[in-house]
């Protein structure tokens, strides 16, 4: 089913079946994982981890160029890279959904979120994992979007302001640790530090001078961050959402307030599938890894359908077209949040 033509913006309940379990379907899921090999569960990912920090090596080369066609190139590598370390690696990091030890996992995630991805482990927990998680589309815990300024008109919002954020969220997570001070020392100086080595990398091997290599690390940490903006807020806004006290089980409320997209190479690599093709099977199973979510989507589409369940996907340029029609609607008029959700 596609949900394009049956949105419903807000406090609009669905009519659906009661008497479908999500044990049966946490079943299905169940043995393809027991099943599953360690490359399925964690290996395919840490390729895509490995290509991306081996692709840092000609984008810093690249760099080097005193001609604009290959430093651009050069800097679109170094920003997709950033894109997939921050958002897809970051996202899964903090589901412990990168391996099985939970020590690493925990390293995983101050290595991946703050020093590489220059946001807080603990922020991340407690808007991600503790709020947006469990609360998904539950009026007054907020929507799964990073920031809304109501007051921006759309085409600023939706294509502009977002190049901001590789600035904005590093001084959003300081401010925001106001007052936590051993948390803020602690994830400033990771934060400083992924930055520094960065800038170091593009002073000392592509030559820049300082004041470049800062200018040229933000600018292209920007490069997906229009598509990030866009994704982050398509795929849960929109939908039905319900009140803390009258909500349907999770199996119903994932099945109605989440949304996938098709896959789209650069997406699935740089956001990965939980965030773009698979965010109804990542809200449902959490714990599993990008890979795991794409190998479980036939038997998730076909367990929702089959039980007359909605199966929400559309296509990002509908997606797009609906949020800039109704713009108003959808990002100005929605219940206020308060908080700021660094990821999907
Ligand atoms: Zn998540």
């Amino acid at each position: 089913m596609t949900m394009a033509a049956s949105v419903s913006v807000t406090r609009q309940r669905v009519e659906l079946p009661d008497n479908v379990s999500k044990a049966e379907l946490t079943a299905k899921v169940g043995e393809v994982v027991k099943k599953s090999s360690w490359w399925d569960m964690y290996g395919v990912d840490w390729c895509i981890i490995t290509f991306f920090y081996l692709l840092l090596i000609p984008a810093f080369i690249l760099m080097r160029s005193q001609h604009w066609a290959p430093f651009i190139l050069g800097a679109i590598f170094m920003g997709l890279t950033h894109s997939t370390i921050a958002t897809k690696v970051g996202h899964q990091a903090v589901h412990n959904s990168l391996c099985a030890s939970k020590r690493w996992s925990k390293f995983w995630q101050y290595f991946f979120m703050e020093i590489c991805g220059t946001f807080s482990v603990d922020m991340a927990h407690n808007i991600h994992i503790k709020v947006h998680h469990p609360y998904t589309n539950i009026i007054g815990f907020g929507d799964s979007s990073t920031f809304r300024v109501p007051i921006l008109p759309r085409y600023i919002y939706m294509f502009v302001s977002p190049l901001l954020i590789p600035v904005f969220t590093p001084l959003f997570v300081m401010y925001s640790l106001l007052g936590n001070w051993i948390e803020l020392i602690r994830c400033t100086t990771f934060i400083m530090a992924g930055l520094a080595v960065n800038a170091y990398l593009l002073v000392n091997v592509s030559g820049l001078s300082l004041q470049t290599a800062i200018f040229t690390m933000m600018t292209a940490r920007a490069v997906l961050s229009i598509p990030y903006i866009h994704v982050n807020i398509f795929q849960h806004i929109g939908l039905p959402m319900y009140s803390k006290e009258n909500h349907p089980k999770r199996l119903y409320l994932m099945s109605t307030g989440v949304l996938n997209l098709p896959r789209n190479p650069i997406l699935d690599f740089c956001f990965g599938h939980s965030i773009i093709s698979c965010h109804v099977e990542h809200h449902l199973f959490p714990d599993l890894s990008d890979n795991m979510c794409l190998k479980i989507k036939p038997i998730v589409r076909k367990f929702l359908t089959r039980n007359s369940l909605p199966y929400n996907e559309a296509t990002y340029m509908n997606r797009l077209k609906f949020f800039i029609q109704r713009y108003e609607e959808l990002m100005v008029k929605l219940p206020p949040i308060t908080e700021f959700i660094g990821i999907q």
